[in-house]
């Protein structure tokens, strides 16, 4: 059974995240939307965006997560971040960075060096992840997944798809999760027609990162977000030339999501508890 499209946007508009990312606000946490995106949260995309060389790096100072993980993806261009757990280190294009904030850090995200000294074309995606309230406390960690551990899958003859997270046709993306989530990052010259199975019962969103797809027989462009319903397991896609774009999916976390700024919990009390230990420095700090 195909799976019906319920509900869709598209986001042509920008904004600045810091001075470094200029990006599309793909998701959003929402009282309207979360049981139908959970366990994502969020999602930016810092489309293509051409960054004269510049002697200081660009990006976001310290800042502190607590109950949820950031996942970056990079595209072109480079990150370089620091946390307060001592970890750090560059993600290079076709690298995901991911990133469980659980019981909190303090990090910062900055282009690197290396390519603020040349400058460049920039483009990255970070996507928000939830947790369940059972691991919203676990300990922050990182998982620094390289471009070549990531499978790459044909599709078709036109469409490549690298599996990030999950299972598909007998291959295992590298992340790790604590729940189950699949994470597709599809990439097609020439257009084509893609057909996808996924399991019942789960949610599902595409991403249109760059060029356009057909769902029966309706048409969505670029920068357009694409809300599957849970009943279904079947999407077929008609892929446009140049065509670039994430599929996530995963099983929803049936609890309440209270998001503040960079704090995702289930409470209000909580988000409270999370303000006053990271005002009281118990997330760690930068040096
Ligand atoms: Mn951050």
């Amino acid at each position: 059974m195909i799976k019906k499209v319920i509900l869709t946007h598209t986001k042509s508009l920008k904004h600045w995240v810091g001075n470094g990312f200029h990006v599309h606000g793909l998701l959003r946490p929402s009282g309207e939307i979360n049981n139908i995106i959970s366990p994502f949260i969020m999602m930016d995309y810092a489309s293509p965006k051409e960054f004269l060389k510049s002697d200081i790096p660009k990006g976001v100072g310290k800042h502190p997560h607590r109950g949820f993980e950031t996942v970056t993806f990079a595209y072109q261009g480079e990150v370089q971040h620091r946390d307060s757990s001592g970890g750090g280190g560059t993600i290079k294009p076709g690298d995901v960075q991911w990133m469980t904030a659980g019981s909190g850090i303090v990090h910062d995200e900055f282009h690197s060096e290396s390519f603020s000294s040349k400058g460049g074309l920039f483009e990255m995606v970070q996507l928000w992840v939830n947790l369940p309230k059972k691991y919203k406390m676990t300990s922050p960690k990182y998982q620094s997944i390289k471009k070549s551990d990531i499978p790459n899958i044909n599709l078709t003859d036109e469409i490549d798809m690298r599996l990030i997270a999950g299972e598909y046709l007998n291959q295992s993306g590298p992340a790790a999760t604590f729940t189950k989530i699949n994470i597709m990052d599809f990439h097609g010259e020439k257009k084509s027609t893609v057909s996808l199975s996924l399991e019942e019962n789960t949610n599902t969103i595409l991403l249109v990162l760059s060029g356009s797809v057909k769902i029966e027989g309706q048409f969505y462009r670029d920068k357009s977000v694409i809300i599957f319903d849970q009943i279904g397991t079947n999407l077929n896609l008609e892929t446009s030339d140049n065509f670039k774009a994430l599929l996530l999916n995963g099983e929803p976390i049936n609890e309440p999501v209270v998001s503040y700024g960079p704090f995702v919990m289930n409470t209000k009390q909580e988000i409270e508890e999370a303000i006053s230990d990271y005002q009281n420095g118990k997330m760690g700090n930068l040096l």
